[in-house]
């Protein structure tokens, strides 16, 4: 075992957490190594959505890595008659996440933060001083230790913060289409609610091929390979190269999760920031990067033990948001008929789904709004 060079932060797992919290920490001449399993750029199992919302918390642009531009959403129960939702601006970004993924920690690495790839984590040693992070064959040193590594998190495992969390669980399919059939799913992303209980499936276009994929609580996923299989079928897809199949668990948080110790902090899926309601991720390991930032900065400046104030931050900013989509979607997914139905019902629905994707709403907002959250709710139980 060698021991390597000392850090201020240590930051595990290069995905959109790690990639944006070394890229803020670099940005403020913090000493920051990401150290990453994989060789980059790696493979995620992910449908790629970057959301309006998730794209604007990022200063700098992504166009490069954009597969697709969506201005559409469709919406079908069981594949029947689609209810067509339309927006002016661009409701989500598809990407595909090795290229996506990789732009952004190489952003981080134009500021300074040092990436080591092929190197798994296997071990987190905390003492009074030092934060020591261990390797196959590397033992690092540093002042403090994020981890970012997914919802399997090696840091949160070895630090013994993985409590309180509920599962989804997602597969995803790369399906190769010719032309035609790509330029029918141009722009617009589609979501069957009634053919996968306990969740949804999708369509998300990207530029050669579509991401198909469906997701559910881990509690009703039993059949989701065999269901997945039937959504594929039914849009006609069986006879084309499934270029890549696979599936992954997709983490949200419940109430009382710990995202803080006095020389560690959880992101993004580590810490179960995903949202329960549509699966979406991306946003929050971003958000969740840049408010660990300022806080790990005070907390290297002032010699400050303890990094609780990140954990006062996110549970307003994102963990009482995560507890509204949750109740949303407990209901979802026990009707979803009724879900579907009330698209025909109101504007508002479609007005409420589009705003929160463009980030010019949150879920507090739409539960605030006379008539808005709960008019939905009351709504879905009465009919
Ligand atoms: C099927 C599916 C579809 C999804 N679709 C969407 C979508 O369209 N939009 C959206 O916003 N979200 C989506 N999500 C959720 C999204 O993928 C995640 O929420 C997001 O990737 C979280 O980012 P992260 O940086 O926290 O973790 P990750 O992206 O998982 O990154 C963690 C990184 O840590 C590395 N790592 C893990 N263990 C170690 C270790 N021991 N040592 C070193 N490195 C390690 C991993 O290799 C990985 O690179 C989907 C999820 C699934 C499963």
């Amino acid at each position: 075992m060698l021991l390597k060079q000392s850090y201020d932060v240590i930051v595990v797992g290069a995905g959109p957490a790690g990639a944006t919290v070394a890229y803020e920490l670099a940005k403020r001449g913090i000493g920051v190594l990401v150290l990453e399993k994989e060789k980059l750029p790696r493979y995620k199992c992910c449908a790629g959505g970057v959301t309006g919302k998730a794209a604007k918390l990022l200063d700098f642009d992504i166009s490069e890595v954009v597969e697709d531009v969506i201005y559409e959403l469709s919406f079908t129960f069981n594949l029947g008659s689609p209810y067509l939702g339309q927006h002016s601006q661009p409701l989500i970004y598809t990407v595909m996440r090795d290229v996506f993924d990789y732009f952004l920690v190489e952003r981080a690495q134009q500021l300074g933060a040092v990436l080591i790839d092929g190197q798994k984590v296997t071990q987190i040693q905390v003492s009074d001083d030092w934060v020591e992070v261990s390797t196959a064959d590397n033992i690092f040193r540093s002042r403090l230790v994020v981890g970012a590594d997914g919802a399997y998190s090696v840091v949160a495992r070895e630090l013994g913060m993985g409590r309180s969390i509920e599962y989804l669980v997602g597969i995803e399919s790369e399906i190769v289409v010719p032309e035609e059939e790509l330029a029918k799913w141009k722009s617009r992303v589609h979501i069957d609610l009634g053919c996968i209980p306990g969740g949804y499936a999708w369509v998300f276009p990207k530029r050669n091929h579509l991401s198909i994929g469906a997701g559910c609580l881990v509690s009703k996923a039993r059949h989701l390979n065999r269901r997945h299989q039937k959504f594929l079928n039914s849009l006609s897809m069986g006879n084309y190269t499934i270029a890549r199949s696979s599936s992954h668990l997709i983490p949200t948080c419940t109430k009382g999760r710990l995202v803080w110790q006095d020389k560690a902090l959880l992101l993004g899926d580590a810490a179960g920031l995903t949202d329960p309601l549509t699966g979406e991720g991306i946003h929050n390991a971003i958000q969740s990067a840049q408010l660990a930032a300022p806080v790990i900065e005070n907390s290297l400046l002032e010699g400050k033990v303890g990094l609780q104030d990140y954990q006062q931050i996110v549970e307003r900013k994102i963990m009482s948001e995560l507890r509204i989509a949750r109740t949303l979607s407990r209901n979802f997914v026990r009707f979803p008929r009724l879900a579907f139905g009330m698209f025909n019902q109101s504007d508002g629905v479609w007005r409420a789904i589009s705003n929160l994707t463009l980030g010019e709403i949150d879920y507090a907002a739409v539960k605030g709004k006379a008539g808005g959250f709960k008019g939905i709710l009351n709504r879905l139980l009465r009919f």
